[in-house]
């Protein structure tokens, strides 16, 4: 019963939103403060200039930190400098990497974190999880909640469209993954948290609405994923776990980044991951119907265009179980390779190649 929920206190997604920051109650607690601010490089640390330069008049100390990588190494380093000189919030700028290094070391340091996203690539700009690289592989750690999240549309609209695919295909897996916890439940595997369930679920229907809505310009898309995200991630926050939003389709992106060298992004593995989840799921005519999604939405269609082999596939997909301890559809089979083959060719047919050209970003 005592269960504790922590969700941001504040949620701020509009245009301009840096430069209106002192208007915000985030921008009152910032009196006579110390901020750090944890960045990424280029384009970030321009973006932690601006921010600094906006809230300079309001808090007593500013330092900006970057953060190259989310190795181990790099979050020990970031953790000594905020040991050494604890400030009262750190603020997360960036893409993925720099968010996820700032919840971690403002939880293993105790001090508050607010993010600023600046492209919606994945549930992490409000999750209670974190990616982290240790030993030359990505590790999934739970992590304290960010206090605030502030979201600068401008920023986001101006973001590489292969950062905002990867986050709608990182959103897409809602479906798949509360299918499967559904499953656990029924197997008697696992509790279900209704509540989480159906936050989770509602921020994948409100997105594909908006999808659906005929005057659909890139703003409001981009927007409505953001808002579906943070709905995602507190929805995990809610469960106390990632389940609402991960199950089988991320266990395969997984097994592609341990088995088969993460030659893509999260998000755009997660997709693939959905469509060969959906098939599994009895959805077969749910694949035909997703697909001209994925191509409205930029997202991938086929594997190979995201440098995977049909060997590699088949890999994961045998792999994936292994990944972790989650009950999921992939534990109601047990696929022979030429059983993998026929799902992936069914799947994946050849019309499905040469359709995604990543614009932006590289996958390291
Ligand atoms: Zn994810």
């Amino acid at each position: 019963m005592a269960n504790k929920i922590r969700i941001p206190i504040h949620l701020i997604i509009e245009h301009g939103a840096v430069s209106r920051l002192p208007k915000t109650p985030v921008y009152e607690w910032l009196k006579d403060k110390k901020v750090f601010l944890i960045c990424g490089s280029n384009n970030t640390l321009n973006l932690a200039g601006m921010i600094r330069d906006t809230i300079r008049p309001q808090a007593r100390e500013i330092h900006i930190l970057s953060c190259e990588s989310n190795t181990l190494d790099t979050i020990n380093r970031l953790e000594r400098k905020v040991l050494e000189d604890t400030p009262d919030y750190i603020f997360g700028i960036g893409g993925g990497k720099a968010l996820d290094v700032s919840k971690v070391v403002g939880t293993r340091c105790n001090v508050p974190v607010v993010l600023f996203p600046t492209a919606a690539s994945s549930d992490a700009i409000c999750s209670p999880v974190a990616v982290i690289k240790m030993m030359h592989r990505s590790t999934s750690i739970g992590v304290r909640m960010p206090l605030a999240v502030v979201i600068d549309l401008d920023i986001l609209a101006s973001s590489p469209p292969r950062l905002a695919a990867a986050g709608i295909g990182d959103l897409l897996s809602n479906r798949t993954a509360l299918f499967d916890w559904q499953l656990a439940h029924q197997a008697g595997i696992e509790e279900m948290n209704t509540f989480a369930a159906l936050m989770a679920k509602n921020a994948v229907e409100s997105f594909m609405n908006t999808v659906n809505r005929g005057d659909l310009d890139r703003s409001s898309l981009l927007k409505s994923a953001a808002e579906s995200l943070i709905m995602s991630g507190i929805a995990m926050s809610v469960a106390g776990s990632s389940r609402p939003c991960s199950g089988s389709e991320h266990l395969i992106s997984h097994a592609l980044d341990f088995h088969c060298g993460a030659k893509a992004l999260h998000g755009e593995q997660v997709a693939i991951g959905v469509l060969i989840s959906q098939y599994l799921q009895s959805k077969r005519q749910e694949v035909e119907l997703l697909r001209p999604y994925y191509e409205k939405l930029g997202l991938p269609t086929h594997y190979e265009d995201l440098g995977y082999t049909k060997e590699e596939m088949r890999r994961a997909i045998r792999l994936a179980p292994s990944m972790r301890n989650r009950y999921t559809i992939l534990d109601e089979f047990s696929l022979t390779d030429k059983q993998i083959d026929a799902i992936l060719e069914e799947v994946f047919p050849e019309e499905a190649k040469n359709r995604y050209r990543p614009i932006g970003s590289s996958a390291k």
